[in-house]
């Protein structure tokens, strides 16, 4: 199925628009341009605007004046982070006062404390369950005080099970990783509240009292089929991590709702694309199959042409089992961060 059309602005029909931070609204320390003003203009236009994120070593005071840093006026209260929904999933399942131990953050602690239950580090107090979040500050004894509670047979909860997390110096070893590790040691698979796993876009949906949200992100195979998972539309944008070249390769899970190129793209209409077996368009562009390649032509609004390519590249996957092997003349989209 191809991108859905909307007539009005994209988030028209959607009272909460929740938005991915790294990739979406700053790209590490920096800004991403033009995304301050777009949220202005989405809460002047009457949306709840809120922030999700898979981060769990920043209580989410600190990422709302993260937010503040970079232009983006924004309270505690407008910000879900997988450390609070890791909390959530740990309430509706122990007993309250029950001791779980936490490898992760001082905030994650807190979160889990925050919820009724009592944060502990150690495997000798018998916790009932471990929850692991990211954190730069772990050392070898955690790891096994958190091991030996597995073993034991304590639940487990991962905040998140991104491989990799994002830094100044480049991409370094993430909560996914640190839960390979225990893995590895445990035999034991953890429950995971980060996207693309329900429980965070779940918990934002309560805290925000969303009834129809729009999910915002720059990454297929977390944002996107978070979204999908969590039964929501979606939108990326192509700020971040995901390219053009990427669009046309997701799965069927990872097909967002709309595509923008940046914030400010869900303040208007999205083209309607229509998609036939061998030719797709998208306003003044169209997408055609000549053998086996995907050619793309026309002018105006590049992002009309990776509309129209890639409802053709994934109605050509649907049908064939695999991608289309070749294309040719997808228009350039500058995305600020390569994937
Ligand atoms: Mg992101």
């Amino acid at each position: 199925m191809p991108l859905k059309a909307s007539s009005g602005p994209i988030v028209g029909d959607h009272d909460v628009v929740l938005l991915d931070l790294d990739g979406v609204v700053y790209l590490g320390a920096d800004p991403v341009p033009g995304a301050a003003e777009a949220i202005g203009r989405l809460r002047a236009a009457g949306h709840r605007v809120a922030f999700v994120t898979n981060n769990a070593s920043l209580a989410a005071a600190e990422v709302a004046r993260r937010l503040e840093s970079v232009g983006v006026p924004a309270a505690s209260t407008d910000v879900v982070t997988s450390a609070q929904a890791a909390a959530v999933l740990l309430a509706a399942r122990l007993p309250a006062g029950a001791a779980v131990l936490v490898l992760g953050a001082p905030s994650l602690a807190d979160e889990v404390a925050a919820v009724g239950l009592s944060p502990v580090s150690d495997a000798d107090s018998a916790p009932q369950a471990v929850v692991n979040g990211y954190s730069d500050q772990l050392c070898y004894a955690d790891f096994c005080e958190a091991g030996l509670a597995l073993r034991a047979g304590a639940w487990w909860v991962a905040t998140n099970l991104d491989a990799t997390i994002p830094t100044a110096r480049g991409l370094q070893p993430g909560n996914g990783a640190i839960t390979a590790l225990l893995e590895k040691a445990s035999g034991r698979r953890p429950v995971s509240a980060g996207k693309p796993h329900p429980p965070l876009l779940t918990e934002a949906v309560r805290r925000t009292g969303a009834c129809s949200p729009l999910f915002v992100g720059d990454r297929l195979d977390t944002d996107i089929a978070g979204a999908a998972a969590a039964g929501m539309d979606s939108a990326l944008v192509l700020t971040g991590v995901a390219d053009p070249r990427a669009l046309l390769a997701a799965g069927p899970t990872e097909r967002p709702t709309y595509l923008a190129g940046e914030l400010g793209g869900l303040l208007e209409p999205h083209p309607l694309t229509r998609c036939s077996r061998a030719e797709a368009s998208c306003r003044t562009w169209r997408a055609f199959l000549d053998a086996d390649v995907l050619r793309v032509r026309g002018q105006g609004d590049p992002l009309d042409g990776v509309r129209a390519a890639a409802a053709l590249a994934w109605a050509y996957a649907d049908r064939a089992g695999h991608a289309v092997p070749a294309v040719d003349g997808l228009p350039g989209v500058t995305t600020l961060r390569g994937a």
